[in-house]
């Protein structure tokens, strides 16, 4: 059996044991009642309380891309599973010069503390995708405000500081108490991305390069996971093409900067 093949069907097995959730941040976003709406949120409109970035948000207090003039895209990680295989691909994506962001959850870095060091020694950045890794979309205001809060204060104490970037989980788009909580947490804006590399399905590493390459452009921001053998050798093959297309991989904070 193809080891890709093999993989799939062991983190099916995986899913199907309630083990791991591999449906990760890429989920679409579903409908989900309007926040705000009735006496639900206890919280401010985030259309006021969260400034839009100026041209690079179809949603205020949500970053979908970067600027489209300027040859850098941001490769982000959903920052979860095996640490070893954690290493190999940090260690993979710093050969090919990269710098890249990891949103990590927060009951991850309680089991693998020394990963958030190692992501900040070899000059990336480090992001909040919540504790658990739930679906935020579903869930009543205070949990989405401890699912947050939690990992920020996670961050802080390994890091010194909860960092800049959020990204939420189980849902591409923020709605509108995400973006709220959030906000509230320190994080003016939630990060989303424009390419999903779709690495998180195990189909097949030439599948996960040939998906992103035919998408990305200047200002991209790309979404992979940590966790998948497939995506480790998608990394050579995708800086590679980066290049050809006169492109350079940084962190979210040099693409917006
Ligand atoms: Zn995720």
């Amino acid at each position: 059996m193809p080891l890709d093949r093999r993989s799939a069907l062991s983190a099916a097995a995986a899913v199907a044991a309630g083990l791991v959730g591999v449906a990760a941040c890429d989920s679409p976003s579903r409908p989900s009642a309007a926040p705000g709406s009735g006496s639900a949120s206890p919280f401010p409109s985030p259309a006021k309380s969260a400034g839009a970035v100026p041209g690079h948000a179809s949603v205020p207090g949500e970053i979908n891309s970067g600027p489209r003039d300027r040859p850098n895209v941001a490769l982000t990680f959903h920052g979860q599973g095996d640490p070893a295989l954690a290493r190999e691909l940090l260690a993979e994506l710093e050969r090919g010069n990269a710098r890249v962001t990891v949103f990590a959850v927060g009951s991850w870095l309680a089991d693998q503390p020394a990963m958030a060091r190692r992501v900040l020694d070899g000059r990336h950045e480090l992001g909040n995708h919540t504790e658990n890794h739930r679906d935020l979309s579903r869930m009543a205001p205070a949990e989405v405000f401890n699912e947050i809060d939690a990992c920020a204060q996670r961050i802080r104490k390994l890091t010194g500081s909860i960092g800049t970037w959020f990204r939420p989980s189980q849902t591409q788009h923020a709605n509108a108490l995400i973006r709220a909580n959030a906000n509230r947490v320190g994080y003016p804006t939630c990060v989303s991305y424009d390419v999903d590399s779709l690495d998180f399905t195990d189909p097949g590493s030439p599948a996960v390069v040939r998906t992103t390459l035919s998408q990305v452009r200047p200002g991209s921001i790309v979404s992979l996971h940590f966790g998948h053998r497939g995506t480790l050798a998608a990394i050579g093959p995708i800086l590679d093409g980066l290049r050809q297309r006169g492109l350079h991989a940084v962190t979210m904070k040099e693409l917006m900067g």
